[in-house]
């Protein structure tokens, strides 16, 4: 929040990295209900013109941002041919750009995947509030991330779900990635997927559409496959072990079909904390939006008498190797978890493509942390190293012992 001289709150200027995906969508869909208070600065697309430029119909950016020249020239065209002045850019530089911008003092980071790790650390070291949904860089690099928001003093909102419940549970001056003394464990919170009742035999035939079909939430096609995985609640182990200094060994995954506590902390004196609401992904967007302060979502509000029941278990952990695969990537630390999520985003690529079946995706991401040289090294090049190469066996892996499944 940002407060005038008059005391009246001032209009935040906001990049959003990826407005056309879900993320970005519900960012906008908040924005707008609050005209007065935020302005948006950039808004960045990879492919989607047409989406796009309906964005910038709305909510009139000073920049836009596209994949490559030709979509760029695509966008500006139909901007032009509207009469309206919007810089179009293309590319990492663009993305750079849009995350640095004079007129951004909040950036929305919601690309998918390991394509948002240099623009969203970008506007870390820009001193930008960063509201972080993209959870890829910070399995991959969280302890560069923390590192690099110390330096610039830029704060970390984290807008996934759970992170943000546990955010919420603790004190107000909070700041992200230090150990806090009264914090025994965290308690992740998981829906268990579409597949959290199927017999572990007829996961061989599951179809991407039915790992898309996620029970509670709407969601990017990616995040969506990783859900059913469980491979997400296993990169949300890692997000959550960097972004509150706690290790694996004391976050417990809970699975809760209703999805109504995002997650909890439990403290040494025995209490412990939930956050609930329905699943909206606009309630922790909104409150990462306005913080410290509060405003309205959209979202339904909680009627418990209509939820009437809440359950939880223990995940099962044979039937969703790729949870494991991600608590062994945490505790091995080094490079280990960039290669987890290198492989995992090769694999589900290939899965959403029908090149592999879902259960190929943990037996990739098994091979190709099992090749790798991980290196307690953990310098953005070393990172990024690790990471192309991991992205090149797993692809080998797929090419030489996977037949396709279409
Ligand atoms: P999505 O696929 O719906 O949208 C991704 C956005 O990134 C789109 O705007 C797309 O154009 C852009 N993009 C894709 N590839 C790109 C590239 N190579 N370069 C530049 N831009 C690119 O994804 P989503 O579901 O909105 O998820 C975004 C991030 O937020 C993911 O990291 C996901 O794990 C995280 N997240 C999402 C949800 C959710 O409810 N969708 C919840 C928690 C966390
Ligand atoms: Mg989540």
């Amino acid at each position: 929040m940002t407060i005038s001289a008059n005391n009246s709150i001032a209009t935040t200027g906001l990049t959003i990295l990826g407005s056309t995906g879900s993320i970005g969508v519900n960012t906008l869909d908040v924005v707008s209900r609050h005209p007065q208070r935020f302005r948006i600065i950039a808004l960045t697309a990879h492919t989607q013109v047409d989406r796009l430029f309906d964005q910038c119909k709305e909510f009139k950016p000073m920049m836009a941002v596209m994949k490559d020249e030709e979509a760029a020239d695509q966008l500006k065209k139909r901007l032009q041919s509207e009469g309206m002045q919007i810089e179009v850019k293309f590319g990492l530089d663009g993305l750079m750009a849009a995350s640095t911008h004079k007129g951004t003092q909040a950036v929305m980071a919601a690309i998918v995947g390991a394509a948002g790790l240099l623009p969203t650390l970008e506007a870390v070291k820009n001193g930008k509030r960063v509201l972080l949904a993209n959870k890829e860089p910070l399995v991959m690099s969280g302890a560069i991330f923390l590192e690099e928001a110390k330096k610039s003093g830029a704060q970390l909102l984290p807008i996934d779900s759970e992170h943000n419940a546990i955010y919420q549970c603790l004190p107000d001056n909070y700041i992200a990635g230090q150990a806090y003394e009264g914090l025994e464990q965290i308690l992740l919170t998981c829906s268990g997927g579409p597949f959290l009742n199927a017999k572990p035999g007829t996961l061989v035939d599951v179809t991407p559409e039915q790992a898309c079909a996620h029970p509670k939430w709407s969601m990017g096609r990616k995040i969506s496959v990783d859900s059913a995985t469980l491979m997400n609640k296993g990169l949300e182990v890692i997000e959550a072990s960097w972004l509150f200094g706690v290790p694996p060994s004391r976050i417990q995954v809970v699975i809760h079909p209703q999805s109504v506590i995002h997650s909890m902390v439990k403290y040494i004196d025995g209490s412990v904390l939930a956050q609930m609401g329905n699943p909206d992904m606009r309630i922790p967007i909104a409150h990462a939006l306005a913080w410290p302060g509060r405003i309205g979502s959209g979202a339904k509000p909680l009627d418990l008498f209509e939820i009437a029941r809440l359950d939880f278990q223990k995940p099962d952990m044979k039937k969703f190797p790729c949870l494991q695969l991600a608590y062994n990537a945490a505790e091995q630390g080094g490079t280990a978890p960039a290669v987890l999520n290198a492989a995992n985003e090769i694999a589900v690529e290939a899965f959403l493509e029908r090149r592999v079946g879902f259960l190929d995706i943990p037996r990739i991401i098994k091979h190709t942390l099992q090749t790798a040289n991980i290196s307690k090294d953990i310098t953005l090049s070393s990172i990024l190293k690790e990471d192309s190469a991991a992205r090149a066996r797993a692809h080998d892996y797929i090419n030489s012992n996977i037949k396709g499944v279409a």
